[in-house]
C-alpha cells in the first residue's frame, strides 16, 4: 500500500479499495471443453492399481475398456491382456429376474452376507433397457446403498451405449478386470426378460432365477427358456403373508423343473424359497450354489462350462471385429448410403429391391478391397 492510500484509509469519507475480487468465472474452465475430463492415465499405472485392489483405478479401466473411442482401443486391449493371467480365479453368479421381483435387494443382502464370511463381491449389470434408451436404468436407480459403499463390494452398473453384445462384451472384460482386482465372488445381474440372460448365462458358472409367488409365468415374462437355463430357482419374498403361498409356489416350481431334460452336467436344478428383506432363506441358497460347484467340479463340467465360454469369446471376438472392419470401410459405408436412399426412395418399390443381392454385392466388394 502507497503512502498515498495510507493517508486515504484514516478517512471514513474516503472510498476504501478493498480487497479483490475473484473472479465469477471459473479461470480453468475452457467454454467448450469438459472440465470434468480426468487427466488420461497410464494403462500400465492403471493395471497396477487394479492389482493393488484400488476400487477408482479399477473403475476407470472398466470406462476405458467401455469405452467406443477408437483411440482408446489398443489400450483397452493391453489392460485386458495384463489382467488376464490374473483372473479366473472368481465364482461367478448370474441373478437374473423380471423388474420388480428383488433382484437389487436380493444382492444387496446376499452380498453383505457373503462379505461377512469374509469374500470380496464384484457386482456387474447387463441391462439391456440401455441399449434402447440409451441410459442405463439399473443404474440410474439408488440402488444397494449399503453394499456399494462396503470397502469389501464393488458395485459397477450397465455399461450404457452399444448393442446387447457390445454390452455383454465389456461385462465380460469387466469381470476380468473384478477378478485381477482380488475380488473372489463377481454377481451379475440382468433383467429377466429377453436375450441379455442368454448373454449372461455365457459368462457364469452359476445361474440364479428369482421369481414370485402368484405371479404366473405369463405375468413374470419369464420364458420357459429361461428358466431352462437356471441352476436355481428361488421364489423372493417368501415374508409375512407370503409365505405359504410361496411355499406352494416352489412345489409347482420344481413339478415343473421335472418335466425339463436332464442337463448335460448331470446337475438337477432345485427351487427354494427366501426374503431377501428378512434375510431368510439365503443361507440354503449359498449352499445349494457350493453343492453346485463341489458336483460340476467333480465331474468336470465346471471346467468344460468355461472352456466352452473361452470358445465363445474367441468366436465373438471374431465377429464383432469382421463386423466392425466390414462397416468401417469407407467404400463399404458408401455404398451402403446410396443402397439405403434407393431402398428409401419413395418411388421405388419393394420388391423391386433385393437385399440378398445388395449384400452379396457389399461382401464380394468389402472382399475385393
Ligand atoms: P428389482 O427391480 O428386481 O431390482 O427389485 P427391487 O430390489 O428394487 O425390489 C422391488 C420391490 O420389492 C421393492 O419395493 C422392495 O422393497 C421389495 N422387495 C424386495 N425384496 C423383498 C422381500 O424379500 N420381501 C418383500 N416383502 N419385499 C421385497
Amino acid at each position: 500500500m502507497s503512502k498515498k492510500d495510507l493517508h486515504h484509509t484514516n478517512s471514513a469519507l474516503n472510498i476504501q479499495a478493498g480487497i479483490e475480487q475473484p473472479s465469477q468465472i471459473n479461470p480453468n474452465a475452457i467454454l467448450g471443453t469438459n472440465r470434468f475430463k480426468k487427466t488420461k492415465i497410464n494403462v500400465l499405472d492403471i493395471y497396477k492399481g487394479i492389482l493393488s485392489g484400488d476400487i477408482t483405478l479399477l473403475s476407470r479401466g472398466i470406462t476405458l475398456i467401455e469405452s467406443s473411442l477408437q483411440s482408446d482401443k489398443a489400450d483397452a486391449q493391453k489392460l485386458i491382456q495384463l489382467c488376464l493371467p490374473h483372473s479366473g480365479k472368481s465364482l461367478r453368479i448370474g441373478i437374473t429376474g423380471v423388474p420388480g421381483v428383488g433382484k437389487s435387494t436380493f444382492i444387496e443382502t446376499f452380498g453383505l452376507n457373503l462379505i461377512n464370511d469374509g469374500n470380496k463381491v464384484a457386482v456387474l449389470a447387463i441391462d439391456p433397457s440401455s441399449t434402447r434408451t440409451k441410459g442405463s436404468i439399473l443404474g440410474d436407480k439408488t440402488r444397494m446403498e449399503t453394499l456399494s459403499i462396503n470397502q469389501n463390494a464393488f458395485f459397477r452398473p450397465s455399461a450404457s451405449k452399444g448393442t446387447l453384445g457390445g454390452v455383454a462384451r465389456a461385462t465380460r472384460e469387466a469381470l476380468i478386470l473384478c477378478e485381477a482386482a482380488g475380488y473372489n465372488i463377481v454377481l451379475v445381474e440382468t433383467v429377466g426378460v429377453g436375450q441379455s440372460e442368454t448373454a449372461v448365462s455365457q459368462l457364469v458358472d452359476f445361474f440364479l432365477l428369482l421369481m414370485l409367488a402368484g405371479g404366473g409365468d405369463e405375468l413374470q415374462g419369464i420364458k420357459r427358456g429361461i428358466m431352462e437355463m437356471a441352476d436355481l430357482i428361488v421364489i423372493n419374498k417368501a415374508d409375512g403373508d407370503n409365505i405359504t403361498k410361496a411355499k406352494l409356489a416352489a412345489t409347482g416350481y420344481k413339478n415343473a423343473l421335472h418335466l425339463f431334460p436332464a442337463l448335460p452336467n448331470g446337475w438337477t436344478p432345485d427351487v427354494l424359497t427366501a426374503s431377501a428383506i428378512g434375510n431368510t432363506g439365503l443361507n440354503h441358497v449359498w449352499d445349494k450354489i457350493n453343492e453346485f460347484i463341489t458336483h460340476t467340479q467333480k465331474n468336470g463340467c465346471f471346467d468344460d462350462n468355461r472352456r466352452k465360454q473361452s470358445l465363445n469369446i474367441l468366436t465373438d471376438t471374431i465377429d464383432e471385429k469382421l463386423k466392425s472392419s466390414f462397416y468401417n470401410q469407407q467404400a463399404i459405408s458408401e455404398l451402403m448410403e446410396n443402397y439405403k436412399k434407393k431402398i428409401f426412395n419413395p418411388s421405388s418399390k419393394s420388391e423391386n429391391i433385393n437385399p440378398y443381392e445388395i449384400a452379396q454385392l457389399l461382401l464380394d466388394k468389402y472382399f475385393k478391397i
